[in-house]
């Protein structure tokens, strides 16, 4: 027998658990379901992200650390930021959601329970799941996109340790230190000091290929050793890998027809292209989105505009096309904006202002040459459909 929703909400994740708790909030909230397999626990990682002081008290329950500081190194040089108004946040993913889940009451709940197969029908989507099956008048579809074969990640292993010392500057976030290994891909440290003792570190490379485990435990001893911290105990570890070039079907957003299956969160697109960071994006994509319900517009927005795809892929075109550069990108980048403004860069709220002190800093050739190639490969899309 089939249960019958309004919402069938696919996959308890960032996406799909937020708008589960806001749609709970409303006065008449629709009947809802959302389907995971997973418990939050299992999926427990760290999600960074910038975030005014207002935001940053609402996430203090899933908050691991928080820092106005934060650094940028390559072998000739470092940039510091400070933000007065900008805080850099890490948070752990199983509190956030345990949050969220903590937030549902009747008519929404969440289930655990895996999706096998979408059968849409006239006015209705049948769900097929491991336990059972729904009946949904909507879905909103947060499983993992698919990834292009030979689009760019953002893949990483990272350690949590507690040193054996003092970490010395337990107030910076070091963002990027470029003063690794460079053969396999842009490759650098990402390291957060939670306290004086505690320290996480990635090593995180951006390229096509996923390397051996090995590789990236290899580089964190170096990186270790060459910083002179000595680790008294590896607490834990992670990996992951984000892309950065994420196929979105067509019909993913801005549709009112019924039954509606859409894509929400990294699915739809939510992964900004050049940095990985998707955090934001979803919560401002999910908030409209819920606000939308409550009106009974039922259409999913574009999470990150086409605008800024557009310069991130051009962003990334350069990457690929030109490796020797990639590491001066970034810095070069860091170096032409302050913290508020590199806060906003990252966020994707640039200002005008921003923007151009950025594209200054650049070297022109190479972003000239990958935005004619880019305008053209669309043009040639566009007629091949036509
Ligand atoms: C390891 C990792 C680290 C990241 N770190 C950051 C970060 O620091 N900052 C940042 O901004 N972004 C980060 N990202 C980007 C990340 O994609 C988003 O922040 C966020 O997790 C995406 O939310 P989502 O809801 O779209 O997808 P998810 O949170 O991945 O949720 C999708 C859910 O679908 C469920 N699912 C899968 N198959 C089925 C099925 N058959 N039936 C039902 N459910 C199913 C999965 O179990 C999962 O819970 C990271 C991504 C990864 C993979």
């Amino acid at each position: 027998m089939s249960t019958d929703v309004d919402i069938a909400i696919i996959g308890g994740g960032n996406a799909g658990l937020t708008l589960a708790a806001k749609l709970a909030a409303q006065e008449n909230p629709p009947t809802t379901v959302v389907i995971e397999p997973k418990s939050a626990t299992q999926r427990d990682c760290s999600w960074a992200l910038w975030a005014l002081d207002q935001q940053a008290d609402q996430l203090a329950h899933s908050t691991k650390g928080r820092w106005r500081r934060w650094q940028l190194i390559d072998e000739t040089s470092r940039v510091v930021h400070s933000s007065n108004q900008y805080n850099y946040l890490s948070l752990s993913s199983a509190d956030y959601l345990l949050g969220c889940a903590a937030q549902l009451k009747d008519p929404v709940k969440l289930v655990e329970d895996s999706v096998k197969v979408l059968h849409p029908e006239q006015q209705h989507t049948n769900i097929e799941t491991d336990k059972g099956s729904y009946r949904a008048k909507t879905v909103y579809d947060s499983r993992p996109p698919n990834i292009a074969e030979e689009g760019l990640r953002q893949h990483f292993l990272g350690w949590h340790i507690h040193t054996k010392e003092p970490i010395k500057d337990p107030d910076m976030a070091t963002l990027m230190d470029f003063r690794v290994d460079q053969s396999r891909g842009l490759h650098f440290i990402y390291a957060l000091p939670f306290s004086d003792h505690h320290l996480l570190i990635e090593s995180t490379l951006i390229s096509v290929a996923v390397q051996p485990q090995s590789w990236y435990r290899n580089a964190i001893e170096c990186w270790l050793r060459e910083n002179n911290i000595e680790v008294a105990e590896i607490i834990s570890e992670e990996m992951g890998v984000i892309p950065m070039d994420i196929l979105i079907p067509d019909a993913s957003t801005v549709t009112s027809e019924q039954p509606l299956i859409a894509t929400i969160g990294a699915a739809s697109g939510a992964v900004r292209r050049s940095s990985g960071y998707a955090f934001q994006h979803i919560q401002q994509q999910i908030g409209q989105l819920a606000a939308g319900i409550a009106q009974g517009n039922m259409a999913v927005p574009t999470p990150v505009s086409s605008r800024l795809t557009t310069m991130d892929s051009i962003f990334n075109g350069v990457l690929l096309s030109r490796p020797d550069l990639a590491v001066s990108l970034y810095m070069r980048m860091a170096r032409a904006l302050n913290g508020d403004q590199f806060s906003r860069f990252m966020l994707g709220q640039a200002t005008a202002n921003d923007w151009l002190r950025v594209i200054a800093a650049m070297p022109k050739g190479p972003f000239i040459k990958q935005a004619v190639k880019q305008a053209a490969k669309q043009l040639s899309q566009k007629l091949s459909r036509a």
